[in-house]
């Protein structure tokens, strides 16, 4: 296909605004699966996706359009994730694109994911086409969010289609318009291959699949390739496009977004942001700036729950990482729970999905520890440490100064719950920047603590705002705070799993409501179990979890025998995700009792 005739493009969004249902339309609209096909939404294609209904990966399509001209065009289109936890996949998706669209709900409004994601593609020098969508529904007001747009975003949206992904109607328009306005891509073809990797992941029966865009020359099957990092060379075996389903072409020329299977099997043979080129020109084919390597900003320990799936675990990890690289481990041991793994996210959604596909798709249990965000730490020796886990604090008396992450909060929120919002975000330690009035909405800048926004700071958010205010964050600065580590002992002993980094103003108050919430959690035992918080050697709150009289199934001696197997049937699935410490069973719900309390 001819550059002229080429788009590539990503749909960008806050969540929730239609951008799979779009896509979807997108796919039927072309040609690209039957109706049959189509019944399920085919984007959302991990089952974690489709359960959860969103996004987690972002995916790539390539599409033959006959537009109203007569022309045949060769879209590729790449549906990203909304959350702020996976901002990420959508920088990286803008790479292999000139343009995109930005999908906003036209009852709903401009969302901070709108707002955060769209300046990202500006950055990036991407032509941005708004589009209103769910224009079937009666709430939908065009004429205010495309003023919206204008307003927060500062774009303009006069010209921006009206359309609905779910009855379909517009979304042609939505594709001729976005031939109009996103110019085609560039590159000589007659110059060497040069390709950038976009996405890999690993393929239990090809190896690693990589996603790429070429930005010069040709990839030929058949012909010889070099990964420019490790300077290892490679036959491309398999050369083609997703329709969305894998496609042989055997060719991809300049312009082109398509697969590339090579033969690797080591899973970091072909790294994400690595640059393809010719075996002939290795050396005098420049490798393309990569991506801007991200920082997790969540940590917590994951640990086995049995000690046998260590090796699996490791191995799971690993498999993981190529395919997302924010994902972070290194091996941990802890007195508590043994040997595991010290993780970093970018935030507590991508946390419970990476667990979440550990255990469906690796079939590990495991037990997760309290998260936490990552501190600095300047010792009386002048040192600076990075600390990603209480554990690894050291010595009280060796702290010349603490500092924690700072995030830039920029809130999205109707007017009449402005006060609600404020108000959230002074008892967390809140300073405001600035506030934008707008029509209806008003655009707050706040900064705040990392850790008290990780947590649970978008739930209390979303609840005092009825759903309406939105949220998105990023790390700015660390800053000098008085911290402390609250430990937690179990009748007696320190457990270095359950410790965490407080705020010395509020860590009596923590202390007191983990300990009650953990006594709630802990089942009661055959002897009396004695939970205490302390700072160093003050104990600062103290509960006693009471022994059981009796065995719980003494009741039913005599009783049916079927009613006592499944009563220890439940006793043992319950017992699946805990951790003995010392004598005591810890369910995994304690572990994360600190995420319960406020
Ligand atoms: P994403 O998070 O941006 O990918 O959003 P989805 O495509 O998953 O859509 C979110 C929800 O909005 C789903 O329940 C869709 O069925 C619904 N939806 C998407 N587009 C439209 C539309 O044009 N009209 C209506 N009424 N609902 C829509
Ligand atoms: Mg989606």
């Amino acid at each position: 296909t001819e550059l002229s005739r080429i788009r590539n493009f990503s749909i960008i969004a806050h969540i929730d605004h239609g951008k799979s249902t779009l896509a979807d339309r997108f796919i039927q609209t072309c040609g690209g699966l039957t109706s049959r096909e189509m019944a399920e939404q085919v984007l959302d294609s991990m089952d974690i996706e489709r359960e959860r209904g969103i996004t987690i990966k972002a995916q790539c399509v390539t599409l033959n359009y006959t537009a109203r001209d007569g022309q045949v065009y060769k879209l590729n289109f790449i549906d990203t994730p909304g959350h702020v936890d996976f901002s990420y996949e959508v920088s990286r998706s803008l790479y292999a694109c000139e343009g995109a669209l930005l999908v906003v709900d036209a009852g709903q409004g401009v969302e901070a994911q709108s707002v955060a994601n769209c300046y990202t593609a500006i950055e990036q020098g991407l032509e941005v086409v708004p589009v209103l969508n769910k224009m079937d529904l009666p709430q939908a007001e065009p004429e205010r969010v495309a003023a919206e747009i204008e307003d927060i975003i500062g774009i303009d949206a006069s010209s921006a289609v009206r359309c609905s992904a779910k009855s379909g109607m517009g979304v042609e328009d939505v594709l001729e318009d976005l031939i109009q306005k996103i110019p085609p891509p560039t590159g000589d073809r007659s110059a060497p291959l040069q390709a950038l990797i976009i996405d890999s992941w690993f393929d239990n029966y090809l190896g690693v699949v990589s996603l790429v865009r070429v930005t010069q020359g040709v990839l030929r099957k058949g012909e010889k390739i070099v990964i420019k990092s490790t300077g290892k060379a490679w036959n491309a075996d398999k050369v083609g496009i997703f329709k969305p389903k894998p496609y042989d072409t055997n060719i991809l020329e300049a312009g082109d977004v398509g697969f590339v299977v090579a033969g690797i099997k080591a899973i970091h043979g072909a790294p994400v942001g690595d640059t393809i080129v010719h075996h002939k020109f290795a050396d005098e084919t420049p490798r393309l700036p990569g991506f801007k390597k991200i920082q997790p900003q969540v940590y917590a320990g994951l640990f086995p729950v049995s000690s046998d799936d260590y090796n699996d675990f490791r191995d799971a990890l690993d498999k993981l990482t190529l395919n997302d690289a924010s994902l972070f481990f290194e091996p941990e041991s802890s007195d508590a729970l043994g040997f595991g793994f010290r993780c970093g996210f970018l935030g507590m959604l991508h946390m419970e999905i990476i667990q979440e596909r550990l255990e469906r798709e690796y079939d590990i249990d495991l037990v997760t520890t309290a998260p936490t965000v990552i501190y600095e730490v300047l010792t009386k020796r002048g040192e600076t440490l990075s600390v990603d886990s209480p554990s690894k604090l050291p010595d009280i008396g060796s702290i010349e100064e603490m500092r924690e992450p700072i995030v830039q909060a920029n809130i999205l929120v109707p007017q009449e719950h402005l006060g609600n919002v404020i108000a959230l975000c002074e008892q967390k330690r809140g300073v405001q920047k600035s506030m934008h009035f707008t029509t209806r909405q008003v655009q707050l800048s706040y900064e705040l603590p990392m850790a008290e926004v990780v947590l649970d700071f978008f739930d209390r958010l979303k609840s005092v705002s009825r759903g309406f205010a939105s949220l998105d964050y990023h790390f700015i600065r660390f800053q000098a705070a008085n911290l402390v580590r609250l430990d937690v002992l179990i009748n007696g002993e320190r457990v270095d799993a359950l410790a965490l980094i407080v705020h010395r103003e509020l860590a009596n108050h923590k202390g007191r409501q983990l300990v009650e919430k953990m006594k709630e959690l802990i089942p009661r035992q055959m002897f009396d179990i004695a939970i205490q918080a302390a700072i160093g050697n003050q104990v600062v709150s103290r509960v006693t979890v009471k022994a059981l009289r009796k065995n719980v199934t003494a009741k039913c001696y005599g009783g049916d025998v079927s009613r006592k197997k499944k009563l220890l049937q439940k006793q043992k699935d319950g017992k699946k995700r805990m951790k003995q410490v010392g004598n005591v069973e810890v369910p995994q719900d304690a572990f994360l009792a600190v995420l319960k309390i406020d």
